[in-house]
């Protein structure tokens, strides 16, 4: 299992994201307003932590930036509210707020991340919730520009890599939870993927699943949605054009076998299951450049890459730009699995 990523690259100032993001665009964030009354500088309300008989117990002052709970007897500041919807440390509540509210520390030349210029403002109107992901290919459209000429010139051996590990994990995710059942996998694979049911904070009723660059660091956490929809939910400025899924797991086993490329994050636990460990997903339907020199760079001594996709144009694509590095075969899903 690998280590809980802490890096001080990821400093966070906490008086400065306290300063600058306010209770009540955070409550917005989490579609909670609607369902507070105004009262005094603030707000009243149901608790969004405990379910009590009391009367709205849930106090929100404007003027103080605070909040309150009389059925809890818990309350502080924005990074207290975010801990606890969370479930994180007061740490990786202020890391979550800055990078939803894009707050950049102003005692440290802060490098702003290439492809996505943005007002640098904590207001309310800029920080709506981020939309269900779309599935795949869209987002990722319109996300990120084309791989350019940059990414595609640089040595294969040493991509590019900009998503910043996340320097808390989720706590309390249920692997074994009944709404994951319908997915058909059994609690060891659940648990085997560190994924499970999360049932609070931004991730609330989906299966979380994390996701480590190549070197096991962990980055984000992918949640699929389980009502249906088969769509995941991703943080706002995780790029997954930039990883593969899985893949410092498959290193080791690819070694001999090479890998095998699918697009689904639960397509690689299905070959698990399956009994192949040296599976990676795109999290999407398109490879970046990003993507295909990791693919290229880790598919082993045997320099194979399955491709496990059904026949498409944008398979075809993909093959296309991978067989002049390696050996590439390929096959639907279904089929191999059969
Ligand atoms: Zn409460």
């Amino acid at each position: 299992m690998p280590k809980e990523a802490r890096k001080p690259s990821t400093y966070v100032d906490f008086k400065e994201v306290k300063a600058a993001v306010t209770i009540e665009a955070v409550l917005e964030r989490y579609e909670l307003l609607d369902d507070l009354e105004p009262k005094d500088d603030g707000y009243t309300g149901d608790c969004p932590f405990h379910e009590g008989e009391s009367e709205r117990p849930f106090h929100v002052s404007l003027s103080k930036n605070a909040w309150y709970c009389f059925g809890c007897e818990e309350g502080g500041n924005v990074l207290d509210f975010v801990a606890q919807m969370e479930d994180v440390s007061i740490k990786g509540a202020a890391q979550l707020l800055a990078e939803w509210f894009e707050v950049e520390s102003t005692r440290k030349g802060s490098k702003r991340r290439r492809g996505k210029p943005k007002a640098v403002e904590a207001d309310p109107e800029g920080s709506e919730p981020e939309s269900e992901a779309l599935s795949g290919s869209q987002e990722a459209e319109a996300e990120r520009p084309e791989p350019t000429e940059k990414a595609s010139d640089a040595d294969p051996g040493a991509p590019e890599f900009s998503n910043r590990p996340l320097g808390f994990s989720l706590k309390n995710l249920d692997p074994g939870h009944e709404m994951l059942e319908p997915l058909g996998f059994d609690r060891a694979t659940v648990e085997h993927f560190e994924a499970g049911y999360c049932g609070n904070g931004m991730m609330k009723g989906r299966l979380a699943i994390p996701i480590h660059s190549f070197n096991g660091e962990l980055l984000a956490y992918a949640g699929r949605a389980l009502d249906g929809d088969a769509g995941y939910k991703y943080p706002p400025k995780f790029d997954r054009s930039l990883e593969l899924y899985n893949l410092h797991r498959a290193i080791e086993p690819a070694q001999a076998e090479g890998l095998m490329l699918v697009s689904d994050v639960l397509e690689v636990w299905r070959l698990s299951v399956a009994g192949h460990a040296n599976a990676v997903a795109l999290m999407g339907d398109e490879m970046s450049a990003e993507q295909e020199a990791l693919l290229t760079s880790f598919a082993g001594e045997s320099a194979r890459v399955l491709v496990l996709w059904p026949e498409t144009a944008g398979r075809d694509a993909i093959v296309a730009r991978l067989v002049s590095q390696v050996y590439v075969q390929t096959m639907e899903l279904e089929e191999f699995l059969a």
